[in-house]
């Protein structure tokens, strides 16, 4: 139990930094430099202010220097990293695979957040992610390099077909993000994260639209949904598929 938590005040860590990555990449600067600062009076933030959740805490979500209201986004972040680390502890337990997942859900994390807020889904992230986890498959054997493959090609290619089809919506974006599961999860678990984040995205939308919050001209992004249908996977995958099974049998024996 103790190894959790150290592992949750890692992922806080790492969530600080996701948070750099996060407000950084798509505006096109560096994540060295310059050294993190308050974003409105642009004040050097020294080691007191760079503590996950305790600093945003201690200031009371302002800045200490300036008073500005610190965006929730940081603590949020950091807080949900913390959580995923630990989880991701809790199933895989100390292993390669626990490894490969955390970096995984960390480029998640990211592209939700960045897709969530500019509609895009970053190459540079989605790219060295196809790579890395093809890398990952050849060297560790967690999954077999040809389901790494049929991955890499037939989630994206099933999109790419959808996003032809029905135009708009999907974008190229999240054809390269199911690439990029694919070659991590292989072929299975990324189409049964799609298919779940699809179903979660339909009710969310059409309920948003049932009060009104959304019209049909609104734009969705869809890779949060992806993310968080594969997250789901991830940590339930066997579970949900137990179910779906009894539930099979079930109705043939019934
Ligand atoms: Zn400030």
């Amino acid at each position: 139990m103790s190894t959790a938590i150290y592992i949750f005040i890692f992922g806080l860590i790492v969530g600080s930094f996701l948070n750099v990555v996060i407000y950084r990449l798509p505006e096109g600067q560096s994540i060295i430099k310059p050294p993190s600062h308050c974003p409105q009076c642009k004040t050097k933030l020294k080691t007191f202010d760079l503590i996950p959740v305790l600093s945003y805490l201690a200031a009371g979500g302002k800045c200490r220097y300036c008073g500005s209201k610190i965006s929730f986004q940081y603590p949020f972040v950091e807080l949900l990293t913390g959580f995923f680390f630990s989880f991701t502890y809790l199933k895989f337990g100390i292993s390669v695979e626990l490894f490969i997942m955390l970096l995984l859900i960390s480029a998640l994390i990211v592209i939700s957040y960045i897709d969530y807020k500019y509609m895009i889904i970053p190459n540079y992230i989605t790219y060295p992610g196809i790579v890395i986890g093809f890398l990952s498959a050849i060297i560790f054997n967690y999954i077999s390099i040809f389901d790494s493959l049929l991955g890499i090609f037939i989630p994206s290619l099933l999109l790419l077909l959808i996003a032809f089809i029905f135009k708009g919506g999907m974008g190229m974006g999240d054809v390269k993000l199911a690439a990029m599961l694919g070659s991590f999860l292989g072929f299975e678990m990324t189409l049964a994260g799609i298919f779940v984040g699809s179903l979660l995205g339909s009710v969310i939308g059409l309920t948003l639209m049932g009060f009104g919050v959304l019209d049909r001209k609104s734009r969705i992004p869809f890779g949060p949904f992806i993310c968080i249908g594969t997250v789901i996977i991830i940590f339930f995958g066997d579970v949900l598929f137990d179910w779906y099974l009894s539930l099979f049998f079930w109705l043939i024996t019934g």
